[in-house]
């Protein structure tokens, strides 16, 4: 039986579900790259090169063990542009019995494959992808009958079914969180660990002429590409993150720096999320730093949190809520994206220094993207669906599956609450508190009102008093909404103005 096994550009895995049991005598593994995914948004070019080349070189690496490879480049002759397209010009190459995929990370290419069925001459059997720790039915088992879905239970869960830092049926150290000790500002003059970053080699260096042929006026740029693209070279970046900044990962998670966007973050999300790792092996080497007391226990279980936690709990999320689940608008927002999130255009310095790190890296780190990024829009009411295409837009680890949730969920409240309890809405206080931000900044962060002052300080009351009716009875948004309520008049009325004049001058004419 002849099998042609499709592997995607996130399913870079030798392990992958469907190539477990591959023979080289008799199979072909399928990769295409094509025109329909590489311009479904219009990707950071960043991200393009770096899923090409590690396309290609998967392909290599493969071929070196005798597998056959039938490889489609884009720019090769004939290349039909869509994966369908591709996988039916390769049964007509190959006449295999049947095509065996592994369920894609996203709903939209499921729904492709699902229609391959009635559509191709040959079987089509769909494999469950088990590089991740909590399968989609078990997600659902653990969903089906709760009140809210909240992470930290979910995370308990997977942290006994897992064994990761348990010390028997008890949680490492007694608890099972230690994120209060992980929001420390990061004091001035602290020494950032380099980060081992990769030359392009000659496949990149290709590929980077071909993004930069064929993506010219795509976001970002490609001087500072440094990612691996290779397992043997993520599983370096893996090795040198543990030793040099794990460590004091916990203590500065939430710290944000002028002009540096790395600190002491993983930079694996591109890795994990395109298949280069995976999560159960990052995993292990951090726990294996703190058995061997190298890193302490609120760096390592704050890092697995991340990943046994927050990342397997987004994807059930999508999974279990799609597709109806993108189309939600809770808050009602309305608005543009402004044009600063294309061009770091702005005189705030936080958002400019966001925007710019997203431009030069195809990265932010976690509070980048929610406390200033998401924040803002989420204050400024941006439509849900601008937002969310900007993100899967810009950074090397965008997928929808992780996207989506993390966007319209976590930062913009768009779904109402069943990601987080409350909006993380924030005034200039929290981003002056945790970065080096707003020193040099030309608006002050201390002034409420009038044309010197934050504006994230106005946008983040007229926020809550535009959203009265739907949050005002929110328990944990209590505090907040009884300061407002001792507002004057007067002063909601000065907020208010100060906001729509801002927000209204705004420009937003950028297409992207
Ligand atoms: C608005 C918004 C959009 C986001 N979009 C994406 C996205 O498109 N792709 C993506 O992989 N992550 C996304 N995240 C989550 C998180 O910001 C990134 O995973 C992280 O910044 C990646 O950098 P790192 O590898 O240095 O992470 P570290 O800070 O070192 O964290 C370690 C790992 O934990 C995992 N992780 C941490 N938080 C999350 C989370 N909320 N959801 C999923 N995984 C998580 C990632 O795999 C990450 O590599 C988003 C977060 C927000 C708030």
């Amino acid at each position: 039986m002849t099998t042609l096994r499709l592997i995607l550009a996130d399913q870079l895995t030798r392990g992958l579900a469907s190539l477990k049991d591959l023979d080289p005598a008799q199979d072909v593994v399928l990769m295409a790259e094509v025109m329909e995914e590489a311009n479904y948004v219009r990707h950071h070019k960043q991200k393009l090169v770096f899923l090409f080349a590690a396309m290609r070189r998967f392909a290599d690496e493969l071929r070196d063990e005798g597998v056959t490879v039938d490889y489609v480049r884009l720019d090769e002759a004939g290349n039909t542009g869509s994966l369908g397209g591709e996988v039916a010009r390769a049964i007509e190459r190959h006449r295999p019995d049947r095509l065996l995929l592994t369920e894609p990370g996203e709903w939209r290419v499921l729904e492709m494959m699902q229609d391959w069925r009635e559509e191709l001459s040959c079987d089509v059997l769909l494999r469950e992808d088990d590089r991740f720790l909590c399968s989609r039915g078990d997600f659902e088992r653990w969903a089906t009958g709760r009140k809210g879905l909240r992470m930290e239970f979910f995370y308990r869960e997977v942290r006994k079914s897992t064994g990761f830092l348990m010390d028997d049926d008890k949680p490492e150290g007694g608890r099972w969180n230690f994120d209060a000790e992980n929001r420390k500002k990061l004091p001035k003059g602290m020494a950032i660990p380099d980060r081992l970053r990769f030359p392009p080699d000659q496949t990149t260096q290709e590929v980077m002429t071909l993004v930069e042929a064929r993506f010219p006026d795509n976001f970002g740029t490609l001087d500072d590409f440094g990612w691996a693209v290779t397992r043997k070279d993520a599983l370096k970046a893996l090795a040198s993150f543990i030793s040099s900044a794990l460590p004091t990962f916990g203590d500065y998670q939430d710290a944000m720096k002028a002009g540096g966007p790395f600190i002491f973050h993983g930079l694996i999300s591109p890795y994990i999320n395109a298949g280069l790792l995976t999560p159960r092996e990052v995993c292990e080497a951090a726990e294996r730093a703190y058995r061997a007391g190298a890193a302490p226990l609120n760096a390592v279980e704050g890092f697995i949190r991340q990943i046994i936690g927050w990342r397997e709990y987004i994807r059930g999320v999508y999974w279990l809520k799609m597709p109806d689940y993108r189309e939600t608008n809770h808050l009602e927002a309305d608005r543009k994206l402004p044009d600063l999130y294309w061009t770091a255009e702005t005189e705030m310095n936080c958002l400019a220094n966001c925007v710019a790190d997203t431009r030069d890296h195809a990265y932010a780190h976690h509070i980048q993207r929610l406390m200033v990024l998401g924040n803002f829009a989420l204050l400024a009411g941006v439509r849900p669906r601008e937002v969310q295409d900007w993100y899967l837009l810009v950074y090397a680890d965008a997928y929808e599956w992780v996207e989506l949730p993390n966007v319209h969920g976590m930062a913009l409240f768009a779904d109402g609450g069943l990601l987080g309890s409350k909006p993380y809405a924030s005034s200039g206080a929290y981003i002056d508190r945790m970065s080096d931000y707003c020193g040099p900044c030309r608006f002050d962060v201390r002034q409420k009102t009038g044309p010197d002052a934050c504006p994230f300080n106005y946008l983040y009351w007229d926020f809550l008093s535009r959203n009265e009716r739907k949050l005002g009875d929110n328990q944990r948004l209590a505090m907040p909404y009884r300061t407002l309520s001792k507002m004057t008049p007067e002063r909601r009325a000065e907020i208010g103005r100060d906001a729509k004049a801002f927000l209204d001058a705004l420009p937003s004419d950028y297409e992207g």
